[in-house]
């Protein structure tokens, strides 16, 4: 029986993940080794006695008691800390998703990687803060990395059977999120309200303001720089309002391969959840005689500053990517906290990498996890002090 484990199993990926792990058979079907959470303890301790987990682990110290309680004579074990939900990541598995949201998800991303694991990761930050440590860690070891990220998945998709020397570039799209259309001098007075609504996909409240911000495109640009090995001038974005085509992959022969799709999360999973077969998912296929048209536009880089900033970071190189990703980290809690407004994001992470690069200099990439953390520490520091200057 094949072996799983889902770290933030409670989030938008980890419910869409476990959907399909239940429709496939469940607890029948899947041996479940670990499942991770945060706050959302009920939900967690409700997954893991559906799938009969081995380990249900919070990562909140605080929330321990409350976690046993819920799987009291389940037979489940229980753990919390971030420790421990890097130990549940270490355990074997077969496959091990990784849907944590943020930075966090890195320790227990390299986890997995140090066992020589498969690691089907939606968690972008793990390759924006640490790529070149991930992927080599992974070459060594053995691992496996599947991209779940839907443009990632797409252009692994679209790849299979490629040879990536014939590749001239890559394109991602991007829906344009929430303010698409906003003229630009309203963006300053956008409430955390207006910014968490998008209007293709269901996700976790962070990345849906990273989407309309752009800071997750910029996050994407990276990751499929790091994942891919292609250079920053070899990757695009593309805006295309319907989020049908999800990334496309141009040939130096003038061919392109696009992947298109619902935009439904249930499909990236499941490809890497099947992969190298494919099985039926219960996602909607596509009508594209009932869309009509799909429309597509160059990215406005006055709206949307985070797509510079991105080139910026990968031509930098080093530990830009750890810096760009902390500060973006911080400048989204302050502006969720209502400190700073929806257009001090990007400046913030700005003068983050400009004090990154003039006080330290991004010479050398981070060599390992305490070595990102600390540039993670610094990315995050800095973004927080310009608050008073914004
Ligand atoms: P959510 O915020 O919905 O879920 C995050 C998960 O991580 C939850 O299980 C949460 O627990 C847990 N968590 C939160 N903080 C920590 C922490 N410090 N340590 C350990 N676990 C933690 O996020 P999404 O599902 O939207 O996104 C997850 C990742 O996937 C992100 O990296 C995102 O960029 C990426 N992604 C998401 C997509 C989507 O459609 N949502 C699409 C493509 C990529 P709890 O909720 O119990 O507190
Ligand atoms: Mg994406």
């Amino acid at each position: 029986m094949r072996s799983v484990s889902v770290l933030g199993a409670t989030g938008s990926v980890g419910e869409s993940a476990f959907d399909l792990l239940m429709r496939a058979g469940g607890a029948q079907a899947f041996r479940t080794v670990a499942l991770t959470g945060g706050a959302n303890v009920a939900r967690l301790a409700e997954m893991a006695r559906a799938l009969r987990a081995e380990i249900a682990v919070t990562a909140w110290p605080e929330k321990l008691a409350e976690l046993r309680a819920l799987l009291a004579g389940s037979g489940i074990a229980c753990a919390a800390g971030a420790e421990a939900v890097a130990e549940a990541a270490a355990r074997p598995a077969d496959w091990t998703l990784s849907a944590i949201v943020g930075a966090a998800g890195l320790p227990p991303g390299l986890a997995v990687l140090n066992r020589g694991g498969t690691l089907a990761l939606a968690n972008k930050e793990t390759l924006v803060a640490a790529g070149p440590l991930v992927m080599g860690r992974a070459r060594r070891t053995g691992a496996r990395i599947l991209p779940v990220d839907s443009e990632h998945s797409a252009i692994f998709q679209a790849l299979q059977g490629e040879d990536l020397e014939s590749v001239e570039h890559v394109t991602i799209t991007a829906s344009g999120g929430a303010f698409r259309d906003w003229p630009l001098e309203r963006l300053a007075q956008a409430s955390v309200a207006e910014a968490s609504r998008h209007p293709n996909w269901a996700m976790g409240q962070r990345i849906t303001i990273d989407s309309a911000s752009m800071f997750n495109k910029a996050l994407e640009v990276i990751e499929a720089h790091e994942f891919f090995g292609l250079g920053s001038e070899r990757i695009r974005v593309l805006v295309h309002p319907q989020s049908i085509i999800h990334a496309m992959v141009t040939h130096r022969d003038g061919g392109s391969i696009a992947h298109l799709g619902a935009p439904d999360m249930r499909h990236a999973i499941g490809y890497a959840l099947n992969w190298p077969a494919r099985a039926e998912l219960p996602v909607p296929k596509l009508d594209l005689a009932a869309l009509g048209s799909l429309s597509f536009a160059a990215p406005d880089e006055a709206r949307w500053p985070a797509l510079r900033l991105a080139r910026e970071a990968m031509q930098a190189g080093g530990a830009a990517g750890a810096v760009l990703n902390a500060a973006k980290e911080q400048a989204l809690d302050d502006f969720i906290a209502g400190h700073i407004r929806f257009t001090d994001m990007a400046p913030a992470v700005e003068r983050a990498l400009e004090q990154a690069a003039r006080e330290a200099g991004f010479a050398q990439s981070p060599g390992d996890l305490d070595a990102v953390l600390a540039w993670d520490g610094f990315g995050r520091r800095a973004a927080a002090q310009g608050r008073g200057a914004a």
